[in-house]
Parts: C-alpha cells; sequence; structure tokens
C-alpha cells in the first residue's frame, strides 16, 4: 500500500510502498485511513529537523491528525466494529515497568520521556492508506463529523489546556459557589491558526468572552489572496461572536484599557517570544495556557525577572503544554459535534485545501498557508 515517509538519513521525502497492515493482537483494530491533517510538526519532520523512525525501518510514515475507517477487529475488541469512524490518539507507552503513568495506559503523563509518537518519535504515522492499532487508542466519531474529524488531534491539544484551566480554576474561592466554566471571564486566544480557532471555539461555547489576538488575518487563508476589508480570519471570529484584533492595529494595553481584564490566555502561536512576553498584560488570578513549544527556533529573550515578580504578585499560573489523553480526544470530539450543531459550515472553513497522497510530499515542503491542509486519502 502508499505511504508517504520521510527518510532522515537519506534527506529524502516520498510515496513509499509499505507492507499492508494486519491483525497480530486479539485487540487490534486496522483502519483505512480517510483524512491526515497537517501542522508545524510535519514540516519539521519533513525538513529533517526532528521526527525518528521506528529502531528496525530506515523511513518514518508521517501523519499523527487522523480520520479513519475500521475494516476489520480482533476477536477481542467490543467498542468498535468494521465501518465505524475512528480517530486515533497519538503517544504510545514507554517500555518501563517503573513508568507509572504508561503502565496505568497514560501515556500523556509517561515520567521515563521514551514513550512513543506516531508519525512522530520512533513509530510510523497514518499517512498510509491503511493502519493497525490497538483498539485503546482509538476513539470512535460519530459519522456527522466525516468531514471534519481529521480536527480532533488539534482540538484535543485546546481541550487538554481548558481541562487543566478548569482545575486551576476551582482554587478560587468563589468556584465553591457554583460558579463554574467561562461565564463572565475574558480570554484572549494569541495567534490565529487552526489551534488557535479550534481552541476559541471551545472557550466560546464555555462562556467566555474571547478576543482573538494575532498578527495579520487580514487576507484570505494564511493573508494571501487577501479580500480586503477585515479579512476571513476576521468574519470567521465574529461569527463565533469573538472579537478579531490585529497585533498590528492595537497593543495589549490598550485593549484590556478597552475590554477590562484578561482571565486567560491560551496561546496558539508556536510559543513566538512576543506570545510569552504577552503574559505580563494577564490579570491577575489569570492563567496562561500554552500550546506551542518554544526553543526550537533558538534562545530569545525575555525580561524573566519581571515576568515572574508579576506572576506571583498577581498569583497566576502557567499551564502546559501537556500532551492530549483519551479524555481530551473524546472532549474534542462532543465540542466538535457541538460547533458543528452551534455554527453551521464554520469547521469546514477552516479545512484550507485537500490534496491526493501522491501530492502530499509536495505540499510537506511548501511554507505554511494558514489553515489546517488535509490529505484526502480515501473518499
Ligand atoms: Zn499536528
Ligand atoms: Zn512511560
Amino acid at each position: 500500500m502508499k505511504a508517504v515517509a520521510v527518510f532522515p538519513e537519506e534527506h529524502a521525502l516520498r510515496l513509499v510502498e509499505h507492507r499492508e497492515p494486519a491483525i497480530l493482537a486479539p485487540g487490534d483494530v486496522v483502519v483505512r485511513v480517510l483524512d491526515v491533517g497537517f501542522c508545524g510538526i510535519d514540516r519539521e519532520i519533513a525538513s529533517f529537523r526532528t521526527g525518528s523512525p521506528p529502531a528496525d525501518s530506515p523511513y518514518l510514515i508521517l501523519g499523527h491528525e487522523a480520520l479513519g475507517e475500521v475494516v476489520e477487529v480482533g476477536s477481542a475488541v467490543r467498542r468498535i466494529r468494521p465501518g465505524d469512524l475512528v480517530v486515533p490518539t497519538v503517544r504510545r507507552p514507554c517500555r518501563h515497568e517503573t513508568c507509572r503513568a504508561c503502565r496505568m495506559g497514560r501515556p500523556d503523563f509517561c515520567l521515563s520521556g521514551e514513550y512513543t509518537q506516531r508519525g512522530i518519535k520512533g513509530a510510523h504515522g497514518f499517512l498510509a492508506e491503511r493502519f493497525s492499532d490497538d483498539a485503546r487508542w482509538l476513539q470512535p466519531v460519530p459519522r456527522e463529523l466525516r468531514d471534519v474529524g481529521v480536527l480532533t488531534q488539534p482540538l484535543a491539544l485546546a481541550e487538554t489546556a481548558i481541562a487543566e484551566l478548569e482545575q486551576v480554576q476551582k482554587r478560587l474561592p468563589w468556584a465553591a459557589l457554583g460558579e463554574t466554566g467561562g461565564s463572565g471571564k475574558r480570554a484572549v486566544v494569541l495567534g490565529a491558526g487552526p489551534v488557535a480557532l479550534l481552541g476559541a471555539m471551545a472557550l466560546v461555547v464555555r462562556g467566555y468572552k474571547v478576543t482573538i489576538y494575532s498578527h495579520g488575518g487580514r487576507g484570505g487563508h494564511g493573508g494571501h489572496g487577501g479580500r480586503g476589508g477585515r479579512g476571513e480570519k476576521a468574519e470567521f471570529a465574529e461569527s463565533l461572536g469573538a472579537q478579531f484584533v490585529r497585533a498590528e492595529e492595537e497593543k495589549l494595553d490598550s485593549l484590556i484599557d478597552r475590554t477590562g481584564r484578561i482571565d486567560v490566555m491560551l496561546e496558539a502561536t508556536g510559543a513566538t517570544p512576543e506570545a510569552l512576553a504577552a503574559m505580563e498584560h494577564l490579570g491577575r488570578n489569570g492563567v496562561y495556557l500554552m500550546t506551542g513549544i518554544p526553543g526550537r527556533r533558538g534562545a530569545f529573550t525575555l525580561d524573566a525577572g519581571n515576568l515572574l515578580h508579576g506572576m506571583v504578585q498577581r498569583n497566576q499560573v502557567i499551564i502546559g503544554p501537556a500532551h492530549p489523553s483519551a479524555e481530551a480526544y473524546r472532549a474534542a470530539i462532543q465540542d466538535l459535534a457541538l460547533f458543528s450543531r452551534r455554527w453551521p459550515g464554520a469547521l469546514a472553513r477552516l479545512i484550507s485545501s485537500r490534496m491526493t497522497i501522491d501530492h502530499a510530499s509536495e505540499a510537506f515542503r511548501k511554507p505554511a498557508s494558514g489553515l489546517k491542509q488535509v490529505v484526502a486519502v480515501a473518499d
């Protein structure tokens, strides 16, 4: 079968002929791949800056954001049947007997750091015609999410951050009075890519007043082929009932003067220095949620003394970036269904293009184009 693979030693990226997956254990499932989304991590792997193949393979099959249809299940599988749509999680346990997290089936909290991640680290990904996996790593998806289920993994990143936010908010003395969720609270989402926009939707449905604060955003997908005026991302934000503010047009202190204290910041820029520096504008008792991983672009300078001083004085918390648990995937699937009802057609607008598996290798080498690009492996 066809698969898209990166060869780190050769510095090559191409379509390969890979062996068909099979049921090797009673808990296994074979999945026919429908859609695979790609993101910045895939581009870093495709340019050989990160990523590692399985120990016995010269290549790594790409793809960690997938939606597929079950074609065959092992004799012990009960929860999933052929014909079901599923989304696979990414991280798999390490082998250490002493890793309590992995032994409990929670590699999202792996203690050894020797977990594998499908399509990223030590295990093949999903950008192939089929893959197999243990049923416990697959989350069922309702049929009505066929066209947008590929957004589950990026939304799960935001869901993880928001679930931890809700735990931290319980420390507030008035949480016991039954004030839950985001009702009346103000959230600023930093960035306007897929994780940012999905995270904004998740915050809006929880009652937060949301502002998306980002550079650019005037044009169409990714700022190219612009329509002028407010721009497509601004229109998208407004259609959610959120506000879109271009960083070029308004500084954060002026935004706060206009709208009030920021209770939550959701960073979804890949942790740019500007987004981290924005922390100084977080309000009292505020929470800063990270979904990006800083540092891959080299060292940068922040006034850490000033930031930490402010954090302690204002009783703030930084969370993340955490790896999504199975629970976060389930929350993402539920939220996708909720978003589809609340904003019909909106999720489909987050997918900027679909291409065939034969054209995927070229697309990985091109710069990001804003919203989610998807390889449509099968119909
Ligand atoms: Zn991704
Ligand atoms: Zn572990």
